[in-house]
């Protein structure tokens, strides 16, 4: 058996969670946004904090250890139209999340970021602020030849390492 595949693949990538992954994305095709389906408990993920205006929760397609995304509660679609007291919300929301980064990964920079519309790159029309650490070491081998984004941890570690200083940054 394992010798059936020899002469056709040289290498094998295992990822056990692939199948979860699947079926949770077949499960997000029933939703006409995945971010409410997350927010209202309808979709698996990983959420972080759960606030009155916005909510936090873990990119699961990473670019860094520690990237996450603030999304607002509510779906809004058009960032012209979020009035003053929601858009201060978030900033502190963003801000929170950069700050819950900063004391578990101590990153050496950010790229924030916010993506609108189609050829803007967002693939989900509710807002959403990326929040990405930046590490003075991060492109390696893999990055340079492979087009492979490593991220030197599981999604289960860096979920428990960011749930252990939330308290820190959102006080009760
Ligand atoms: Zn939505």
């Amino acid at each position: 058996m394992a010798n059936a595949f020899k002469g056709v693949y040289d290498h094998f990538l295992w990822s056990s969670k692939r199948k979860a992954y699947v079926r949770n994305v077949e499960k997000a095709k029933k939703y006409k946004c995945i971010l409410c389906a997350i927010r209202n408990n309808k979709l698996e993920s990983r959420v972080l904090y759960k606030g009155r205006d916005y909510f936090v929760l873990m990119n699961i397609f990473p670019y860094n250890l520690g990237h996450l995304m603030v999304v607002p509660n509510k779906h809004v679609t058009d960032f012209m139209k979020l009035d003053k007291r929601l858009l201060c919300s978030l900033m502190v929301g963003v801000q929170k999340a950069m700050k819950l980064i900063k004391y578990t990964y101590k990153p050496d920079g950010f790229n924030i970021g916010l993506n609108i519309g189609e050829y803007g790159g967002a693939s989900i029309k509710h807002l959403h602020w990326q929040v990405v650490p930046r590490y003075k070491r991060e492109a390696g081998f893999m990055e340079a030849t492979a087009d492979t984004r490593v991220v030197p941890e599981t999604l289960d570690q860096i979920e428990k390492d960011l749930l252990k200083n939330v308290s820190k940054v959102w006080k009760k």
